[in-house]
């Protein structure tokens, strides 16, 4: 079978593998779309410590039951799967807070996503695998796990319906998350960014769209809502936009420190805005298996505004032109499908 496989930055080679076998209680699934994610570029260009030569990138998987060991699923099944599920064991999965398992990573596909075929262990299967809905096609399932992963960070915020939300960032991720903002009943939506073709796409799924090349963000701001916003992703990994974000988000706010960011960055906090405005400062990382459900739900139901989102679709050949092209940001969201 047809992979792509990862040997460092700037080198993935398409290569023939054999299809993994799979044991009792295991799918094995074909893949026929994985979404391109920022992990993905991020690892191509610069590298990633826990990734290793010869892996499979790729971790935004829809596909077809090929053969199944697995009372819940049947041959043919068309489903969508989760690329890691939590040990339900350790402290954290005790407490609920399953994005911090300590086994988190323990079980997991094989090879991974940008292969033809996919082997899904049975811990995976029982919490993030679900069947995709008739009437949603591969493509847009796809996008479950980032999806998840945008709800699991509104969810920290305690994000309600009729407030309003400010998206730093128009990645693919901040994009989907001011689709979300408005598909959950934000009252305004509010997105900064600095790409032209992902702010054209913006205005479709936000209320105001903000250019922060050419336009000053507290300005805007102050002037569309001037109490602040009650919510903000930062979806850049960007410390300043942090520190500009705490200051900007309106009283009784939260921020969210969405974006990964450099290690050892820090910025300083004003206590007084965190006592006297009653704000704070969180941060989410990944999904849990409720946040996966949710988000293949809502992809489901077709309320969530992303008509347009995809830009290209490439085969397996085609995935590292399509990294290539992510880290210039020529796109919004890339997928590798095979037909
Ligand atoms: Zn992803
Ligand atoms: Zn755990």
């Amino acid at each position: 079978m047809k992979s792509v496989r990862y040997y460092g930055p700037g080198k993935v080679s398409v290569e023939e593998l054999p299809p993994p076998a799979i044991g009792d209680g295991e799918l094995l699934v074909a893949m026929k779309a994985c979404g391109i994610c920022g992990t993905d570029v991020k690892t191509y260009v610069r590298g990633h410590p826990l990734i290793s030569p010869g892996s499979v990138l790729g971790h935004e998987i829809a596909g077809v039951v090929m053969e199944s060991r697995h009372p819940a699923f049947n041959s043919g099944d068309r489903v969508v799967v989760g690329p890691y599920a939590p040990c339900l064991a350790c402290a954290m999965c005790r407490r609920g807070h399953f994005s911090l398992c300590e086994n988190l990573f323990e079980s997991s596909l094989e090879p991974g996503g940008f292969a033809e075929l996919i082997r899904v262990p049975r811990r995976l299967i029982d919490q993030v695998v679900f069947k995709i809905a008739d009437g949603l096609d591969f493509e847009t399932a796809s996008l479950t796990e980032p999806l998840a992963c945008c709800i699991h960070g509104l969810d920290a915020l305690d994000f309600q319906a009729g407030q309003s939300l400010l998206v730093i960032g128009d990645g693919p991720m901040g994009l989907l998350q001011a689709a979300l903002g408005k598909a959950l009943g934000a009252s305004t939506v509010l997105l900064s960014g600095v790409t032209p073709n992902r702010l054209a796409f913006a205005t479709r799924v936000a209320d105001q769209v903000i250019d922060s090349s050419s336009q000053d963000l507290a300005a805007a701001l102050k002037e569309a809502l001037p109490a602040g916003p009650d919510k903000v992703l930062v979806s850049v990994g960007s410390v300043d936009l942090v520190q500009q974000a705490f200051a900007l988000v309106g009283k009784g706010g939260a921020i969210n420190i969405f974006a990964g960011m450099p290690r050892d960055a820090s910025f300083p906090l004003s206590v007084s805005r965190v006592h006297y405005d009653e704000v704070s400062v969180v941060g989410t990382f990944g999904f849990g298996p409720p946040d996966f459900r949710q988000a293949i739900d809502l992809l489901a139901s077709g309320t969530l505004p992303i008509a347009g989102f995809v830009t290209r679709k490439v085969g397996l050949d085609g995935v590292e032109a399509a990294l290539q092209a992510a880290g210039r940001y020529e796109e919004i969201k890339v997928l590798a499908v095979v037909e």
